[in-house]
């Protein structure tokens, strides 16, 4: 469904399984954010499809983070449609050493496809607008959230949820660097708009700034 213009959230919502919530900005360089489990693949792109958009103009599939229910399927959309995966350096040092035992774990293939890119925070240029990438680590040590100041969109991977934040008791977490993301998140300017990798979005700035203050209880 389309959340702002040029992005659309598509939420997960089954009880009985797990999968990311799915995210996709439009425009010259389409981007594809967190494309979720393999099996879980075929749901997302009837909910693509439905709204106009097809997956095969995807150029870039870019992973928050290297948990396999975020990252699994992006090696779909680099065989089928030749789009570009990546994730930030250090996540794909975690994945390379650490992280691939996620996959085994889930009883999952290790994926077959490659890292075409490694983000660095900063400024990510999509053609004709330019979003930020910020180095959010705690739940996992590379973790990337992306805000999009004109849209007022901010995309939080497994960070910070509606109500809550991301566990930090996996291989490579750490709950004092997810404290400190946080608060790096919650200081930004124009978010109206929170798109978490599980759960419901926040919208409204008011909400976004509640939300922010409630999950302080989870430091303290
Ligand atoms: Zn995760």
């Amino acid at each position: 469904m389309q959340i702002a213009p040029s992005v659309y959230f598509y939420p997960f919502t089954s009880f009985s399984e797990n999968n990311c919530n799915s995210i996709i900005i439009d425009g010259p360089e389409k981007v594809l954010i967190d494309p979720g489990h393999k099996h879980l693949w075929p749901q997302l792109v009837r909910q693509i499809e439905a709204d106009g958009l097809s997956p095969a103009d995807i150029s870039l599939v870019l992973h928050t983070h290297c948990h396999p229910d975020h990252m699994e399927a992006g090696e779909i959309l680099e065989f089928e449609y030749g789009a570009t995966q990546a994730m930030s350096g250090i996540e794909a040092e975690f994945l390379n050493e650490f992280g691939r035992d996620f996959f085994p774990w889930m009883g999952l293939d290790y994926p077959q496809g490659s890292l075409g890119r490694q983000l660095e925070p900063g400024p990510l240029n999509l053609g004709d607008k330019t979003l930020e990438l910020y180095l959010s680590p705690g739940h996992t040590p590379g973790s990337l959230c992306l805000h999009w100041p004109e849209a007022k969109v901010l995309i939080s991977g497994d960070v910070i949820f509606a109500h809550s934040v991301g566990r930090s008791d996996f291989k490579g977490g750490d709950h004092q660097a997810l404290a400190g993301s946080i608060a790096r998140l919650a200081a930004l300017p124009d978010v109206d708009i929170l798109l978490p990798g599980h759960g419901p979005s926040i919208i409204g700035a008011d909400k976004v700034a509640a939300n922010f203050q409630a999950v302080k209880a989870y430091f303290r």
